[in-house]
């Protein structure tokens, strides 16, 4: 007997034709999350096992497939060998192991079972439901359990393979969802410190959208650890992203720039048409074809219609925003369950909490931004900014 994690996938079974390109992707997305494992992986039609590990490491494996998309769910199994011939001794053997372990552990009272077995193999001349009456014998032996197959507490599951082998488990683990990431091309994520950025990060990578991540940093007025906080959250969110470089760019002289020479009911919007300028040539050298950002409609001044359509025109790729009409609430919520609530909420400084004038523009005039900006050198202070970015 040896201890298996089987992998189911989702969506993917809609592909039709493209199928195979989207499980080479998965695959791939799999082996590169558990190379700090040693592990063996293999598949047989739509389902993979990953077996060989140590199993002190098993939970550390669930959870690091549980973070790659294109995964439905996961069990872990025991694997026999199914010799029906000899009536099953080594699936009995680990049913009654099972059965033991969960009598052990559990704390319901007048517990109830069900016994399912799904029999790939018909040369075994017994049907499904004759097996699972057999098995649950064993059950019956060494429990105290009782069979309800309506609503049962315990559900064990024997899936005999036609390879000869049978898988025994009880629990489907729900994974991530979603599509392999790099289905869905390249994107560059506008990453600050705050809650909203990284769930967006998420979200696209959900969908299979492969990632970088741009930040963008104002020292002196944003500190060191400011940085380290983001680069922190990038580190949280990137077994999603399958990986994600992440790149600094320093803003200060462009910050300066526009409040010492622009109005300051602009600042905000002038400030986001210097960070989508700067993302596009960052993204194009990358061959990104889109930025994302964690903007929610209406959250604060910088993201009303007017405000996002004033950035907008500054960015030479389509903004992909996600977040656009979820409540802060159910980002936060979203922020717990990744990861990175913890780490977004703690009290560092961003660029856009500096300089903040005291009565943003709502809805910013495109035109009066337009005009208001002529009085900075626009492609001199976006190359040097790109010059000097640092890669993490
Ligand atoms: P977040 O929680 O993601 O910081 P927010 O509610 O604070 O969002 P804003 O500060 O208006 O909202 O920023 C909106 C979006 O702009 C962010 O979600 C992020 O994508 C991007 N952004 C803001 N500040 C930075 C920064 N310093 N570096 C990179 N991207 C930024
Ligand atoms: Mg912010």
């Amino acid at each position: 007997m040896d201890r298996v994690i089987i992998i189911r996938y989702g969506e993917i079974f809609l592909k039709g034709k493209n199928k195979s390109y989207f499980e080479s992707l998965l695959i791939n997305n799999i082996k590169h999350a558990l190379k700090p494992f040693k592990h063996e992986f293999s598949r047989s039609q739509a389902r993979y096992t990953v077996s060989g590990y140590d199993v002190d490491f098993e939970g550390d494996i669930v959870d690091t497939l549980k973070k790659v998309f294109g995964i439905h769910s996961l069990s872990v199994a025991d694997r026999v060998e199914t010799d029906f011939e000899g009536g099953f001794p080594l699936v009995k053997e680990s049913i009654k192991a099972l059965a033991i372990r969960l009598s052990e552990e559990n704390t319901i009272e007048n517990p109830t079972f069900r016994m399912t077995v799904k029999r790939a193999d018909k040369h075994i001349p017994m049907a499904s439901f004759e097996i699972a009456a057999e098995l649950a014998d064993t059950v019956l032996k060494n429990t105290s359990f009782t069979v309800d197959l309506t609503k049962s507490d315990y559900d064990i599951k024997v899936d005999i393979r036609e390879n000869g082998v049978s898988y025994i488990y009880t629990d489907v683990i729900y994974g991530a969802g979603g599509l392999p990431v790099g289905c869905s091309s390249k994107g560059m994520l506008l990453l600050s410190g705050g809650i909203d950025s990284p769930v967006a990060g998420y979200m696209m990578a959900k969908r299979g959208m492969k990632q970088l991540a741009v930040h963008f940093a104002s020292p002196p007025y944003t500190s060191e650890r400011a940085t380290q906080k983001v680069v922190e959250l990038r580190d949280i969110i990137s077994p999603y992203t399958s990986e994600m470089p992440l790149y600094v760019v320093p803003f200060t002289d462009i910050q300066l720039a526009i409040h010492e020479k622009c109005p300051a009911e602009f600042m905000i919007t002038i400030m986001r048409r210097f960070m989508m300028r700067i993302a596009t040539v960052l993204a194009k050298k990358e061959g990104c074809t889109a930025i994302i950002t964690g903007e929610s409609l209406g959250q604060v001044a910088s993201q009303t219609v007017e405000s996002m359509t004033s950035t907008e025109s500054c960015a030479g790729l389509p903004i992909f925003r996600p977040l656009i009409a979820f409540d802060k609430e159910e980002t936060m919520a979203l922020a717990q369950r990744i990861g990175t609530y913890e780490t977004s909420i703690q009290p560092f400084e961003d660029c856009c909490t500096i300089f903040l004038p005291k009565n943003p523009a709502i809805h910013p005039n495109l035109k009066k931004v337009e005009e208001a900006e002529q009085k900075l050198d626009i492609d001199r202070l976006v190359a040097e900014a790109v010059e000097n970015v640092k890669k993490f």
